[in-house]
């Protein structure tokens, strides 16, 4: 789990997204090689892995990141995004 300290939790936002007029990339998985649609911390949710990603970079391919288990899906969700500028 992506960690913050009662100082660094200072830049941390919380907000409200919601289904309708709220950014795509919070409510959408995305798989093996699928282009990062924003920069940030994402998570696995097949085993609870986290990576860092940057916007238009692909998530890593298939021979990168592999799970014990064949049957849990590698599928990549959002759970930190960073504010750049530019
Ligand atoms: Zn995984």
């Amino acid at each position: 789990m992506a960690q913050v300290t009662s100082q660094t939790a200072l830049h941390i936002n919380q907000i409200h997204n919601t289904l309708l007029g709220g950014a795509e990339e919070w409510s959408k998985a995305y798989g093996i090689s699928a282009t990062v649609p924003a920069s940030g911390i994402y998570r696995c949710i097949g085993c609870g892995d986290e990576i860092t990603s940057n916007k238009g970079d692909k998530f890593p391919p298939q021979n990168r990141h592999q799970h014990a288990d064949q049957k849990a899906e590698v599928l990549w969700q959002l759970i930190v995004k960073t504010q750049t500028k530019g």
